[in-house]
């Protein structure tokens, strides 16, 4: 495996550098940023390219606008946040290559940061678009890329725009460089015992990274809508649950796999059920034997937090992606909460992958606990399904095997 070109490997004092960051930051009706996370952990490598001398040009993308700009789309609420977090004005481009961006670039002296607008309101960024590109990598000297959560994208500021610039000029920023270590320790020697903990929805979106772990894994923990095309191939009657009938059969192979590789694999035992998907209906607890016809498990029962409670006793690793019920509603929400609290009190080494996960831990009050939250949804399952990822791969280093 190549490794990366850190930000620290290239010479960039006094240097003009575009940093490719991932500002696409939740907010609310009123446009108020209600999640910053992704701004703040972008700070460590606009802070070193300050400490270098450096003039800075940020983009990123936010949302996913259709036709150019789009109000609730700009990033201008992100240039005031970042301005007031780093104690520093942030200049702002009102375009992306347009006489705005390109008069404020030229203009831009060392130690100040420019933040241009949102690059999918050029319709060439999703396109790969090398016009678009060359554009972008006109405005520095030197490219940056700290946009882990677009990774797994061939963007124009990911991947076409690595193209203008050589080994010399181009590297990983720190957060890059920080998920693509935790997932590749993760994969490559973790400490064991290694438990992965996985919910959600679906079976299929999760398929993938299941084969890879389960020859890694000495345990596996399945809960979340996911559980019951499992609980299904092994001849339950799980009423109107979530299923995937055209994946039975690979979740009896996982199940079979599991057995020969010796992984321990749990799933869940009790289930809080509802006749509807909403909030106010009435709810049971039922054995994962005794969900009624018509009744649909929504978040793991009270036996089954207490079994895995006990199943990452003894974890010195844990990789945490999906959550245990619809923890949107308060009322199948206990599950995937008190899962993170367990998950959180452990002394593993903790690894939570993917926007819902990292809700949960947050809402449960756990985030900092955690020993590494990913920033990334997508980007980090395709780290774990063992993918290289397209704005990666042009910053791994050629000489290095
Ligand atoms: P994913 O994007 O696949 O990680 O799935 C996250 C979604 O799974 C969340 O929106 C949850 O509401 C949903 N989810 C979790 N458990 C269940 C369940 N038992 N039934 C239906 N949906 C679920």
């Amino acid at each position: 495996m190549k490794d990366i070109i850190s930000v620290k490997d290239i010479d960039i004092a006094g240097k003009s550098v575009f940093i490719r960051c991932d500002f696409n930051v939740p907010m609310d009706d009123f446009l108020n940023i209600t999640d910053d996370r992704r701004i703040i952990s972008a700070l460590p490598t606009i802070k070193y390219c300050l400490d270098q001398g450096c003039k800075i040009v940020l983009a990123s993308h936010l949302g996913r606008p259709k036709n150019g700009f789009e109000e609730k789309y700009s990033l201008k609420p992100v240039a005031k946040r970042l301005s007031f977090v780093l104690h520093q004005d942030v200049i702002f481009a009102n375009d992306v290559i347009g006489i705005d961006a390109k008069e404020k670039v030229k203009n831009l002296k060392q130690g100040e940061i420019l933040l241009l607008e949102n690059l999918r309101f050029e319709k060439g960024e999703t396109k790969n678009d090398e016009a678009l590109a060359k554009a972008l990598s006109e405005y520095a000297e030197v490219y940056v890329n700290d946009a882990f959560g677009v990774c797994h994208r061939a963007h124009s500021s990911v991947e076409a725009i690595t193209k203008f610039y050589d080994e010399d000029s181009k590297s990983a920023g720190f957060l890059l460089q920080k998920e693509i270590d935790f997932a590749e320790k993760l994969i490559k020697k973790p400490a064991r015992p290694f438990v992965a903990v996985v919910g959600g929805s679906k079976v299929s979106g999760k398929l993938q990274a299941l084969t890879n772990l389960l020859p890694r894994v000495d345990k596996l923990v399945i809960g979340g809508g996911m559980a019951f095309t499992f609980l299904k191939a092994l001849g339950e009657n799980i009423g109107n649950s979530l299923l995937e009938e055209d994946l039975i059969d690979e979740a009896l192979a996982i199940l079979k796999k599991g057995k020969e590789l010796g992984v321990k694999i749990y799933l869940p035992v009790d289930v809080v059920a509802a006749q509807t998907f909403s909030p106010d209906s009435a709810v049971k607890f039922v054995t994962a034997q005794e969900i009624p016809a018509g009744w649909m498990g929504l978040d793991i029962g009270p036996a089954t937090t207490r079994l895995f409670k006990l199943a990452i006793a003894d974890a010195q690793t844990i990789w945490w992606n999906g959550p245990m019920g619809v923890f949107e509603m308060d009322k199948f929400s206990k599950g995937s909460i008190k899962m993170s609290h367990y998950i959180a009190e452990s002394h593993a080494t903790t690894v939570v992958g993917g926007g819902d996960t990292a809700d949960v831990a947050k809402r449960a009050g756990d985030d900092e606990e955690m020993t590494f939250i990913s920033t990334g949804g997508g980007a980090s399952l395709e780290l774990i399904e063992g993918k290289e990822l397209p704005g990666v791969k042009p910053l791994r280093k050629k000489d290095y095997e």
